[in-house]
């Protein structure tokens, strides 16, 4: 690590600050989840090799800032100890986001069944640009998922209940993102039960291998060859 450059640094999981002298360490979870024995151990690395200090990023991360370039091989380790891993960033399929569907009183699907599900099946494959995913319970859409690459959103059940993930119960979204290009997603598609909609990411992820030009995320392909083509692509009609 010490014969790397600190801008190359960043797909590792390490993100230089402003000062030049420090890392922020990103820490991925599984759709945000953290046991509190992971936490406290996290608590303790912040302190011993950061100060102290830990945020949440937007997209339900944890990071430890202020931690010197020296130190970023032994907090990786000790991050890894306790079950999780430093990363998270580059032109992957990113960890995935889900509110709290599962147990929210207005959830109507099972947003973290499916956002574990997908998280371990996908999250960090390679891919010539990042690509995000986001689930969200209900129209609320706490997780802003039509801002996302890919996203679903609880839709049913007429009996009131949380669905269970065989359910048909997750509308999909595609070609949302959100940054210094902006664009909304659009619904498309039938309800899709849990293991649909991890069939419809595994189409799109291999249509971009396919398809997608060097940093071109899903919006851009569409804007460049038209939604049709896209859905045809992937299987879905127009
Ligand atoms: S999107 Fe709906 S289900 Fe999810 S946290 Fe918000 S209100 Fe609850």
């Amino acid at each position: 690590m010490s014969t790397i450059k600190d801008s190359e640094l960043k797909p590792w999981g390490f993100i230089r600050q402003k000062d030049g002298d420090h890392f922020v360490v990103r820490v991925k979870t599984n759709v945000g989840c953290v046991s509190s024995q992971q936490m406290a151990r996290l608590s303790e690395i912040a302190s011993k090799y950061g100060r102290g200090d830990i945020y949440l990023t937007t997209r339900l991360n944890i990071a430890i800032p202020w931690v010197a370039r020296e130190n970023l091989d032994e907090v990786r380790r000790a991050v890894e100890e306790v079950g999780l891993v430093v990363g998270g960033t580059g032109s992957t399929v990113r960890p995935v986001v889900a509110c709290v569907g599962t147990i929210c009183d207005h959830g109507m699907a099972d947003t973290l069944g499916l956002g574990k599900m997908l998280d371990e099946r996908f999250a960090g494959r390679k891919l010539p640009a990042k690509l995000k995913i986001g689930i969200t319970g209900c129209p609320n859409d706490c997780a802003k998922i039509e801002l996302n690459d890919i996203g679903f959103m609880g839709k049913c059940t007429a009996s009131g209940e949380v669905a269970g993930t065989s359910e048909k119960c997750f509308a999909a979204y595609l070609g949302g993102m959100f940054g210094r290009a902006h664009r909304v997603g659009v619904p498309v598609g039938e309800l899709l039960s849990a293991d649909e909609a991890a069939d419809l990411v595994e189409k799109v992820i291999e249509y971009l291998e396919k398809n997608a030009r060097p940093g071109e995320r899903l919006g851009a392909l569409i804007e460049r060859v038209g939604m049709e083509e896209v859905l045809r692509g992937i299987g879905l009609s127009t």
